[in-house]
């Protein structure tokens, strides 16, 4: 049986002030969930030491939104791996469509920072999903497929073993438009079934989150289908009370 997560991506939002407020009734609000929900928050860099010090000891883990395909070196403005090790985060973000869309990251870029963030034992969460465009064009699963094959190629499938995937369809992303549980079910699915042709028990245990204006309203149907093991939350995940009833549906 896979577990099920729900991650928040707070992007880029918040301010020391607001974070306590939030995780300080997030905090209060996870204790009655049942502990197969995984449940963490990935902050901007320059909160992870107050989330460090406010989620210590507690079920919430940290995540971080993007880190540097470097191990260290030359790179002005880049956050390494091993930095990310310093604030015990468990989770980081690899190749959110907004990176990819707003700052040119590649598929191969997306693998390399894969690649290094299992390196330091983090789990990547690696996001894929198409445009409105490729959508309409009927390019959906092709171009997942090829988003999922960059990763494939460079880490293998062991890779995975280590890491989430999140489909995040980048029409329904912070758009208020969701896909219906069964478009996302059906790119879960193939998802799934493309890593399983390298390795069956690696992809059966891999979980496959869905992203994308995740509400309480739509969390239970999408979370109900066989493939979707959780969400990754943008907007919602700002406001305890939302992101707490989402959590609840992924129990
Ligand atoms: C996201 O940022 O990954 C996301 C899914 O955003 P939203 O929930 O706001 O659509």
């Amino acid at each position: 049986m896979r577990g099920k997560h729900v991650i928040a991506n707070w992007k880029m939002h918040g301010g020391l002030e607001t974070n306590a407020a939030l995780l300080h009734d997030v905090l209060a609000g996870v204790t009655g969930l049942p502990e197969a929900v995984g449940v963490a928050v990935c902050v901007p860099f320059p909160y992870l030491t107050q989330a460090q010090a406010l989620l210590r000891g507690s079920r919430v883990a940290l995540g971080a939104q993007n880190l540097s395909e470097h191990p260290q070196g030359a790179f002005t403005g880049e956050v390494a791996a091993s930095m990310l090790n310093d604030f015990a985060c468990r989770y980081v973000l690899v190749g959110h469509s907004e990176r990819r869309g707003l700052y040119g990251e590649t598929n191969a870029l997306v693998a390399k920072k894969f690649a290094a963030a299992l390196a330091k034992n983090l789990s990547p969460i690696l996001c894929v999903g198409e445009t409105l465009e490729e959508r309409d064009a009927g390019r959906t699963l092709d171009v997942v497929s090829a988003q999922i094959d960059a990763v494939l190629d460079h880490v293998g499938i062991a890779g995975f073993s280590g890491a989430l995937v999140a489909y995040e369809p980048v029409w329904a992303i912070g758009t208020g438009r969701t896909a219906t549980s069964a478009q996302a079910q059906e790119v879960h699915a193939s998802i799934r079934a493309r890593l399983a042709c390298a390795d069956a028990g690696v992809a059966e245990k891999l979980e496959i989150l869905y992203g994308g204006s995740v509400k309480p309203s739509n969390a239970s149907e999408l979370f109900s289908m066989k493939d979707i093991d959780g969400g990754l939350i943008g907007g919602a995940s700002l406001h305890a009370a939302d992101f707490l009833a989402i959590c609840r549906a992924a129990a």
